[in-house]
C-alpha cells in the first residue's frame, strides 16, 4: 500500500473530467526533460488504454534524442513545428492536463493558447507556488517527480489495472531522470514500492537506464573532457564550482540539444563542493543551471539573480547579455547571497 497523498476532492474532480471528457490534450514545459516527457506519455498511454482515443501530447519545442525511444514519442506534437494544428487541438480540448510546470510562462509560446482555451485544466506538478490557472491543482513539491504523481493519481482513481507496460515504462523514465537515477530526492521508501509495481508491469529498468544514459556521441564525451579541463572554475571557500561554455565551444564539438545534460552535476563530485553552476551561451540567450547538495536553496539564488526558479537542489534561469556579464552577475550573486538558516543546517558544507 502507498500513502494517500493527493487530496480526495482533487481526485474526484479530475476523475470526473477523465470520465466525461472526450478530447484530451496533455501539455508540458519548454525544453521538456525526462520527467516532462515521461509523465506526459505515461498519462497518454493510460488514457488510451482506458478507452479515450482522442488524446494528444503537445510540447512547446523539441527535446533531446535520448528520450525519443519512449513508446508513443512519435505521436508527440511539437508546437514550434505545427503551431496551427496544435493550437486547434488545444482550443477544442475538453480537458487539458498541464504536467511538470507551475505557471503558464514555463510553456513559453504555447502559453497563450492553453490559457485561452475553455478546456478544463488539471495541473499535475511538483514545483513550488502553483499559479492559479487550472480548475484542479494536484501539486506536491515533496514528491520527487511529476511522473510519480501521475502514477499515484491513476491508482487513486482506482485504475491501476489500466497502467500498461508502455505507461509504466514512461512513468519509470520520469522518476529515474528527475532523481538522477535515484541518487537525489530519492530516500522515500514508497518510490521503491512504486518501482516494484512498475517492474511487475513488465518494464526493463536496466534497458531504460541504457537508452537514456548510454547513447551519446563521441564528440559529446570529448566536450565533457574539455569542459572539465579548460572551463571549470572552483571557488573553494564558497564550496562552489562554475562551468561555462560559449557558442564557439559548442560549435567546436558539434553540440546538439541534450549534449550538455548532466554536465552541471559533475563538479559536485569534488569533495567540499556543494553548489554548482553551469552557464551556457545558447543561440538567443544565456541558459543557467544550478545544482546543490544539502540545504543550499539554488532556486532562491536562481530567482534572486537570474529571473529563474525550480527546486531547492536543481533549478535554472536565463540571462540576456554577454557570457562575461553572466559570469560577473553570478560572481556578484555568490558574494552577496545570504539565504536564511542555511549555513547552520547544511551538513554538506562541512564535509571537507
Ligand atoms: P535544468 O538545469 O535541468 O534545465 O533545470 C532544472 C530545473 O530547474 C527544472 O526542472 C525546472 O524546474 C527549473 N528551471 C530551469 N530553468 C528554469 C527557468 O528558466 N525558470 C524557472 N522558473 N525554472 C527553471
Ligand atoms: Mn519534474
Amino acid at each position: 500500500m502507498i500513502t494517500k497523498i493527493i487530496q480526495e476532492e482533487q481526485i474526484q474532480r479530475a476523475k470526473n473530467y477523465v470520465e466525461k471528457g472526450e478530447t484530451f490534450v496533455i501539455v508540458t514545459h519548454v525544453t521538456p526533460d525526462g520527467d516532462a516527457i515521461g509523465s506526459s506519455l505515461g498519462l497518454y498511454h493510460f488514457l488510451n488504454n482506458y478507452g479515450k482515443d482522442a488524446v494528444s501530447v503537445v510540447v512547446p519545442n523539441d527535446f533531446p534524442s535520448f528520450y525519443k525511444w519512449m513508446p508513443g514519442v512519435k505521436d508527440i506534437i511539437i508546437y514550434d513545428k505545427y503551431p496551427d494544428f496544435a493550437g486547434q487541438l488545444i482550443s477544442k480540448a475538453d480537458v487539458i492536463f498541464c504536467l511538470d510546470f507551475n505557471e503558464p510562462k514555463r510553456m513559453e509560446k504555447l502559453a497563450p493558447a492553453v490559457v485561452a482555451s475553455a478546456g478544463r485544466k488539471v495541473m499535475i506538478d511538483h514545483h513550488l507556488n502553483p499559479a492559479d490557472f487550472c480548475k484542479v491543482v494536484i501539486s506536491y513539491p515533496q514528491i520527487s517527480s511529476t511522473s510519480e504523481i501521475v502514477f499515484r493519481f491513476i491508482c487513486r482513481m482506482g485504475l491501476f489495472d489500466m497502467i500498461n507496460k508502455d505507461a509504466a515504462t514512461c512513468i519509470y523514465t520520469g522518476m529515474m531522470t528527475d532523481t538522477g537515477s535515484f541518487t537525489y530526492n530519492s530516500n522515500k521508501p514508497e518510490i521503491y514500492t512504486i518501482i516494484s509495481e512498475l517492474i511487475k508491469k513488465g518494464i526493463d529498468k536496466d534497458l531504460i537506464y541504457q537508452q537514456v544514459n548510454q547513447v551519446y556521441s563521441e564528440s559529446r564525451l570529448r566536450m565533457m573532457g574539455y569542459t572539465l579541463y579548460e572551463r571549470m572554475k572552483v571557488y573553494p571557500d564558497k564550496h562552489t564550482a562554475l562551468i561555462t561554455l560559449s557558442r564557439e565551444d559548442l560549435k567546436r564539438f558539434q553540440y546538439v540539444t541534450g549534449d550538455t545534460e548532466g554536465f552541471v552535476n559533475l563538479p559536485l563530485t569534488i569533495k567540499g563542493i556543494s553548489f554548482t553552476v553551469f552557464i551556457r551561451e545558447d543561440k538567443d540567450y544565456i541558459k543557467i543551471s544550478f545544482r546543490s547538495t544539502g540545504n543550499f536553496p539554488t532556486n532562491e539564488f536562481a530567482s534572486a539573480y537570474f529571473n529563474g526558479g525550480g527546486h531547492k537542489n536543481a533549478s535554472g534561469g536565463e540571462f540576456y547579455g554577454s557570457l562575461d556579464d553572466a559570469v560577473a552577475a553570478f560572481e556578484k550573486g555568490l558574494n552577496d547571497f545570504n539565504p536564511t538558516n542555511f549555513k547552520e543546517s547544511n551538513k554538506q558544507l562541512i564535509k571537507e
